[in-house]
């Protein structure tokens, strides 16, 4: 499972989070959406992380990217102070309020990728700003699979970008008020239809609590989401789901649909775990043996 061939990149924020839920506070703990990601593709095949971070950012959260086997040697250090993002849930975990995004050294942030990078097969591009996205594209030499999330600041903001990217990933990642946003479309469905239309040979639209769908030109899947008892902080949910699903693919080497599924399967899994404490901690103290428990729990309650 350590072969070159089936390493992932992941780019896209490393930051600190002040989070509150119902359930508590945090405050300057790790978030961002590629370490999420990272520690979620880890579990399946080796990953490389692309961002930056200042120098409050502590050391404890080097260890955990370093003990989860993540090659952070594309992790920038600069002067100033680390991405910083403070938000609120209140009983609709879909539903995070924000307080406050300090970009501080992610304001400046140009990934430019060792070559070793370059040569990565599967790539996930977490949430950024949609012109970074294309200039990680245009440093990749020929990568097998590429995913891509994005959220409703860049469809607001850049959609023209954001275009130009879907029209070059495999999967686009997004959830059910992002597809509305970007076609215009109140049906899923269309809204589906609409970005498939763009290029990517798949879409999976992320509903929550609600499950996932992935849709490809001639196929639809529908997956619920784990039911757990208690949310403690949906923070990263997204992320963990694009960073499991990606890696599990490239574990597997194999993108056909049936397989898809189970990569979509995986994704809902990890990202039930993260869901049941504040920041990384569960992902950070989770191993291959309960996830694989959970996606066989998954696949009793899915199916008839
Ligand atoms: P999610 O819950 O999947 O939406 O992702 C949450 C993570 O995204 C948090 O840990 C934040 O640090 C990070 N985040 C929030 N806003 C932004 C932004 N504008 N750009 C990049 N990352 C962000």
């Amino acid at each position: 499972m350590t072969t070159s061939d089936n390493r992932v990149l992941i780019v896209g924020s490393v930051g600190l989070d002040a989070v509150s839920t119902p359930h508590g506070s945090v405050d300057r703990v790790l978030g961002g959406a590629a370490s999420y990601s990272s520690v979620a593709a880890s579990f399946f095949a080796p990953v490389s992380m692309v961002g930056v971070v200042g120098r409050d950012f502590q050391r404890e959260n080097i260890e955990l990217f370093e003990s989860r086997g993540i090659d952070i040697s594309a992790l920038e250090v600069r002067e100033g102070e680390t991405f910083f993002w403070a938000g609120e849930y209140g009983e609709d975990p879909n539903q995070a309020i924000t307080h406050a995004t300090d970009l501080n050294v992610f304001a400046d942030f140009r990934p430019v990728l060792p070559q070793p990078h370059r040569e990565h097969p599967y790539v996930f591009l977490a949430n950024i700003d949609p012109e970074l996205q294309l200039e990680v594209l245009d440093q990749m030499e020929s990568p097998e699979f590429v995913a891509a999330d994005t959220m409703n600041f860049w469809i607001t903001g850049k959609k023209d970008e954001l275009i130009q990217v879907l029209k070059r990933v495999t999967l686009a990642l997004m959830n059910d008020a992002e597809a509305r946003m970007l076609t215009g479309r109140k049906l899923l469905i269309e809204a589906a239809e609409d970005v498939l239309a763009l290029g990517p040979r798949y879409v999976a639209i992320k509903k929550g609590e609600h499950g996932a769908l992935l849709f490809s030109r001639d196929s639809l899947f529908s997956a619920p989401s784990y039911p757990i008892r208690q949310i403690v902080d949906p923070t990263g949910a997204g992320d963990s789901f694009a960073g499991a699903l990606v890696g599990y693919l490239a574990s597997t080497g194999d993108a056909a649909e049936p397989n898809m599924r189970k990569a979509i399967v995986y994704g809902s899994t990890v990202a039930s775990f993260d869901v049941e404490d504040f920041s990384l901690r569960r992902l950070a103290a989770l191993s291959r043996e309960q996830i694989e428990e959970r996606y066989r729990v998954f696949q009793r309650i899915a199916e008839f």
